[in-house]
């Protein structure tokens, strides 16, 4: 099975917004062992939106459509796409019933009407997050599933109704499972499973680098999921066993959710306090849902001064030794630990540029430390790249030796 994807907007075009539909459709089709050939852009066009479905079903057996789905005259995609089958719009109960469901508490506006019109024979896909439904037309061994623009409308539909849909149809699955770990550099992980990565060919195991983070990818290809599943098993049983100290979570997990999930295993609490991050680290703690449980407070401490009033860090020690420091890094986690009553302290301190730099702390010289019951660790880091990057992977460093040290 061969598949097209199809994004529709004349805003695509203009480069206003980024194609970010195409991105996750050809990830999620990967995954299902669907392969995708060419990923179209076309505008809000009737005429070039017909001669685009016509190229794409020569080429493709499925075409997936973002966009133009809405209630207003240049959402044309269902009707153009109804058009290339030959079908005519017709009110279909189901979607009419979506767009009024999600007007249940306001009046409706009238254009939103035409969004019960779907081509004869479709299916209907019910749209939880907005008005506009999305469809499938199955005709002549072609299939051309038209989802809306926005991601967080595409996104739940696609998974609610087309990922069945399409397994269904594949002879196979494919199935992976992603490994996340920290506190290892990505040559040494992959040298230490390097012969499982050159051997083996179902399942695949790939490594990806992002920043300060290892990820590992192993997809196998079965019969079903299940089969996908037994034959991922033992590689994955082996490369926990090599190198399961370092694995934090697996799938979706992030950092933060792992560190918070290990402070609420340990009842633990955490406070931070963060210089050049400037709140970037508790940011990054309070993206995770569950955070409340765990997070008491976040001190923004830029100043010497207030690092002294407001983390107890000694005088003696910013003179002696500077603000970016060792010592400092190591009092200002103390410090908020005691000023806050948790159970652990996490700081940072650091030049992040572009100025500010001298040949003995350079751009990118960054302490961070974490406290945990009374014993500090510090680590000193030495980055590159400019100011934003430097202050997202402070963040990154502090998570992971967080999760080293609690
Ligand atoms: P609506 O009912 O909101 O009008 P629609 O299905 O008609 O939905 P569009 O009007 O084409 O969709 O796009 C609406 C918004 O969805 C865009 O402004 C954009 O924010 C987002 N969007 C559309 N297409 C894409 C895409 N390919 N990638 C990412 N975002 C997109
Ligand atoms: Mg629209």
């Amino acid at each position: 099975m061969k598949a097209e994807i199809m994004a529709v907007g004349t805003e695509l075009l203009l480069g206003d917004i980024l194609n970010t539909n195409a991105q996750y459709l050809s990830k999620q089709l990967a995954l299902l062992g669907i392969e995708v050939y060419y990923q179209t852009v076309v505008g809000d066009n009737a005429k070039r939106l017909l001669g685009a479905f016509e190229l794409a079903f020569k080429r493709a057996d499925i075409v997936i459509a973002t966009g133009g789905l809405g209630p207003t005259d240049d959402d044309i995609t269902k009707e153009i796409g109804g058009k290339y089958f030959g079908l005519e719009m017709i009110e279909n109960e189901e979607a009419i019933k979506n767009v009024e469901d999600y007007y249940k508490d306001r009046e409706m506006p009238e254009s939103n009407r035409k969004q019960g019109f779907v081509p004869k024979g479709s299916k209907v896909f019910y749209n939880h997050n907005g008005t506009a439904p999305g469809c499938m037309i199955e005709k002549d061994g072609k299939i051309l599933i038209m989802l809306p623009g926005p991601p967080y409308e595409t996104q739940p539909m696609f998974e609610e109704y087309v990922i069945p849909f399409l397994k269904e149809k594949s002879d196979f699955t494919i199935e992976s499972k992603v490994l996340h770990l920290s506190g290892i550099g990505e040559s040494k992980a992959a040298e230490a499973v390097a012969d499982i990565m050159n051997e083996s060919e179902n399942p695949t195991v790939a490594p990806y680098a992002k920043p300060n983070e290892m990820i590992f990818r192993i997809s196998a290809k079965g019969e079903n999921e299940e089969k996908a599943k037994e034959i991922m098993k033992p590689v994955i049983d082996e490369i926990y066993k090599r190198l399961g100290k370092y694995i934090y979570g697996e799938d979706n997990t992030t950092l933060e959710e792992a560190v918070i999930k290990r402070l609420e295993e340990k009842s633990f609490s955490i406070a931070t306090a963060e210089s050049c991050t400037g709140g970037l680290i508790a940011g990054k703690i309070v993206d995770y849902p569950g955070a409340s449980k765990v997070f008491i407070d976040g001190v923004v401490s830029y100043s010497n001064e207030s690092k002294v009033k407001r983390l107890g860090v000694r005088k003696e020690t910013l003179e002696k030794y500077g603000a970016v420091s060792e010592q400092t890094a190591k009092e200002m986690a103390e410090g908020v630990v005691k000023a806050l009553g948790a159970d652990v302290g996490i700081s940072s301190t650091g030049v992040a540029g572009p100025d500010g730099g001298t040949e003995e702390k350079p751009v990118g010289l960054v302490y961070i430390a974490v406290c945990v019951e009374g014993v500090t660790t510090v680590r000193k880091l030495n980055l590159k790249g400019e100011r934003n990057r430097i202050r997202g992977r402070v963040v990154t460093e502090a998570l992971n030796l967080a999760l080293e040290v609690i």
